[in-house]
């Protein structure tokens, strides 16, 4: 067990934000691995969680520590993305309950 710099708590050997108080407790760069993780976020990754919002959230779960800026934009993109499906879903019944009505 590792403890926290910032609030002294018990922090998993594994985790790499303290789950207490949000702190970074590891250099993202040395994972477990040693592997050199690529977390740029951007655009593309948004775009992909706008597209493929079930995949998003996923991805935002699995990589939310890993790769926070990756996973902040999948996040995001997947809540817009969702958040648009239900307007979308929401217009079409509007239109669809009035054509029964007219008809
Ligand atoms: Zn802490």
């Amino acid at each position: 067990m590792a403890y926290c710099r910032n609030c002294g708590s018990e922090v998993s050997d594994e985790a790499v934000v303290c789950p207490h108080c949000g702190v970074q407790v590891k250099e993202l760069a040395k994972t477990k691995s040693g592997a050199h993780i690529v977390d740029s976020g951007g655009f593309g990754w948004g775009l992909l969680g706008f597209c493929i919002p079930v995949v998003g959230l996923v991805l935002y779960l699995v990589w939310r520590y890993d790769r926070p800026l990756t996973s902040k934009a999948l996040g995001i993109g997947a809540l817009v993305g969702f958040i648009s499906s239900i307007i979308i879903y929401v217009v079409y019944f509007i239109f669809f309950f009035d054509y029964l009505y007219l008809y």
